[in-house]
Order: C-alpha cells, then structure tokens, then sequence
C-alpha cells in the first residue's frame, strides 16, 4: 500500500502523532504521549512541570486540529493529515514551530533533570523512546539533534529539528 518514499515518511509521521494507532490523531493521542513523558521522569500531573506539558500538548492539539480538521469532527485522519498539515506545514515551517513550541518547551524541561535549560543526549533518547520511537532510531536522532556537539540540546534545536522534520521536500 505505501509504495514511494515520500508516502512512507508520511505514513511514519503520522504514526507518531497516532500515539495510540487507532488510525486518527485526536485529542487522546496527545494526551497519551503527555502521560508517557510524566511517566518516563517520573514528574507528577499536578507539578508544574507537568501543567505545563499537558497546557503545552493541548495547545499542540488545537493548533494541528486548526490546520488539518477539516471537517471539525476533532479527529485528523491520514487523508487530513496529508493534505491539510503536511501540506500547510511545508509552506509554513514556522507555523508549525509556533503550534509545537509550549510543547516542547515544556517537554524539554521535564527532560531536563539537573535544571540547567538543556537535555542531553540520553535524555532526548528518552524523551523519544517515550514517544514510541525504536532504540536505535531515538539515539541516533537524539544525538544528531546535537548540531554542535557539547552533549547538550536546547529548545532552538528541538524546535528546528521538529520543523524540519515536517517540511522535508516532497
Ligand atoms: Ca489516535
Ligand atoms: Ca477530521
């Protein structure tokens, strides 16, 4: 069924926003991967750190519904999501670093243990592991979110990896 390359990194982004790959991306899925994160660094809900993420994922939430629920039924199916995010998204890389931002702002400070404004590499592994990206896959894409390689990954450099990530050429 998924015959090009492009179709493929499609079919894998939107697997990653179908957190639990019921074939639509609602409100649920972002719930979901708020709780695998808390889970993960063992932060509580009603932290702040936890408030933030949660206000973060519903805001991540609105803005992708915004864009690519075009029948307002808050579900984005696979045919919303090709034609209405990653479309949008691609012409509009910074839209979408504006939708993500709280998110993983917030993500980024949960991962963030010793509280020094930055993840490190395992870290970010974890954060992606969390989310349901295989092992080997999380720390590669972990390490090469470390553009300049001190060990460390802040928020301008999760921020673009995101980006980049949805508006790869077709
Ligand atoms: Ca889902
Ligand atoms: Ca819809």
């Amino acid at each position: 069924m998924v015959s090009t390359e492009y179709e493929r990194r499609i079919a894998a982004r939107f697997a990653g926003f179908d957190q639990d790959g019921n074939g639509y991306i609602d409100r649920e899925d972002f719930n979901a991967a708020t709780k695998a994160l808390l889970a993960e660094f063992g932060t509580t809900a009603r932290s702040d750190k936890g408030q933030a993420l949660y206000i973060g994922a519903e805001a991540f939430w609105q803005g992708m519904a915004g864009i690519a629920d075009r029948d307002g039924d808050q579900r984005i199916t696979r045919e919303e999501f090709v034609s209405g995010a990653v479309k949008r998204l691609r012409d509009n890389p910074d839209r979408f670093a504006e939708i993500a931002r709280p998110f993983l702002h917030a993500a980024l400070a949960v991962a963030d243990t010793d509280g020094d404004g930055a993840a490190t590499v395992e870290e970010t592994a974890r954060v992606l592991r969390a989310l349901g990206v295989g092992d080997g896959l999380a720390a590669t894409a972990a390490a090469a979110l470390d553009a300049d390689a001190d060990g460390r990954i802040g928020e301008t450099e999760v921020v673009s990896a995101f980006a980049r990530y949805f508006t790869v050429p077709e």
